[in-house]
């Protein structure tokens, strides 16, 4: 097997969103000097892109560190660090499912797509990013913000959660030997969510409010007290996530779609995935800029009103939503994501509960699975076909972020108590017991 290209470490500096300067990444800094975000900025003017491509294409099935990671594969566009501080699973390398014309799932032997024809399009396939080592798509940003933590010599983290990133950080942390707290809203997680984190071994502090207010205090700890803050406050998280667009890029031979479609919570995912794609573009790496679609739940849409109103006069809300991991009312990401709604042309919708349950139920038949937030995605696929944004020919990327055994309360509301439930059945253990059984269809 050839040798795997040696990687060109691009310097990166962090760049503050409200007052333009540019800092180290050490020591690491949760805000600039006016209290804005911070992201990381590389000068790509010297990167050839077929030389990117190559280099990427050449990592492909390595079964190297850190390069057999789905993540740091792309190293060069996620995080300048050395080998030896980087802390992976290894995560990403996850499926890109089904769909027709360029997706086409060659496994699929039902004929047509299931998913596409419900929600009324052509040419869709599905990431699935509940496939990482944690279950959901918070691994491929929590890989690089612990290692820049190690890169810092940090020997604390903590986090606000609405649950899968307190399961990721406290995953991570284990694997680097760092002590991990995780806040998350009093009694507001999902029991698999919670046991996860206690599993990984981290102390769990439960915040009496929502998600919003453990967020403000876990920003209030890390700023007086010696622990590194791994929200997606913390720019290299987002780098991260940026590799689930360079994976299903890679996965359709560099052929861009014309949307990808994700659920908007915090907003972290919004801005990483947007910021992917316009490097990704620039570097000439897909010769056109996919559009974004995000979408909310209306009990938990802060975002989808403001980008109703023009992105005019933003108001935070009181989140309810049965989907927890984007029950958030105000997301911290929102500034970064309007400009990468405005930039890619996107577009912001939020759904009624009903509608995320109905897709989850579709995903979950057609042997997929996810958790609730996860099904926005397709659920805002059908909607945007039925308002007409979408067009049935458009080539459409959705994403799920989290697996279907993470919300067993969900599961059994929708498949075991729900109106079209087939719940378990319960038979004498004889042959004809369970012949009824096959007789009833
Ligand atoms: C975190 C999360 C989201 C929301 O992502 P943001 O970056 O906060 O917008 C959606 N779905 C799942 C399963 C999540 O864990």
């Amino acid at each position: 097997m050839a040798a795997t290209p040696e990687p060109m470490l691009l310097p990166a500096v962090l760049r503050g969103d409200m007052d333009g300067a540019a800092y180290p990444i050490l020591p690491p800094r949760n805000a600039d000097s006016a209290g804005g975000l911070l992201s990381v900025e590389r000068d790509l003017s010297g990167v050839d892109g077929a030389d990117l491509k190559a280099t990427w294409d050449a990592r492909l099935g390595s079964r190297e560190f850190p390069y057999r990671s789905g993540v740091w594969r792309y190293r060069e566009l996620i995080a300048p660090f050395p080998d030896d501080d980087i802390v992976s699973a290894p995560e990403g390398n996850t499926n890109l499912y089904c769909g027709e014309g360029i997706n086409r799932c060659p496994g699929c032997r039902i004929g047509g797509c299931r998913l596409a024809n419900w929600a009324g399009v052509e040419r869709l396939a599905l990431k699935h990013e509940g496939e990482n080592p944690t279950a959901s798509f918070k691994d491929r940003g929590m890989t690089a913000a612990i290692s820049h933590a190690r890169h810092a010599g940090a020997t604390t983290v903590a986090c606000a959660s609405s649950g899968n990133t307190s399961a990721s950080l406290a995953a991570y942390a284990s694997k680097a030997g760092m002590r991990a707290l995780t806040f998350i809203p009093e009694g507001k997680i999902t029991a698999g969510k919670l046991g996860q984190t206690l599993a990984y071994g981290a102390q769990v502090v439960q915040v009496q409010g929502d998600f919003d207010a453990a967020m403000t205090l876990v920003q209030e700890v890390a700023a007086t007290e010696p622990v590194f803050l791994a929200n997606n406050i913390n720019p290299f998280r987002l780098e991260g996530q940026k590799s689930i667009v360079f994976e299903l890029l890679q996965q359709r031979h560099w052929v861009a779609p014309d949307w990808l479609v994700l659920p908007g919570g915090n907003l972290g995912n919004t801005s990483a995935l947007g910021k992917a794609l316009i490097e990704a573009y620039e570097l000439g790496l897909i010769t056109k800029l996919p559009r974004i679609a995000t979408i909310q739940a209306a009990g938990a849409s802060p975002f989808a009103q403001w980008f109703e109103r023009g992105f005019d006069h933003y108001e935070p809300m009181q989140a309810e939503t049965v989907a927890s991991a984007i029950r958030i009312g105000n997301p911290v990401s929102r500034h970064r994501a309007r400009r990468i709604i405005q930039r890619t042309g996107g577009v912001v919708l939020a759904l009624p509960d009903a509608e995320l349950l109905a897709a989850k139920r579709q995903i979950d038949h057609a042997g997929i699975g996810c958790e609730p937030a996860s099904a926005a995605s397709l659920a805002g696929i059908k909607a945007l076909r039925e308002r007409g944004i979408i067009q049935p020919g458009d080539d459409i990327i959705g994403i799920l972020t989290g697996h279907v055994l993470k919300d067993a309360e969900a599961t059994e509301r929708i498949h075991i108590t729900g109106a079209d439930a087939r719940p378990p059945i319960v038979i004498e253990p004889t042959l004809a017991a369970v012949q009824r059984v096959l007789a009833d269809g």
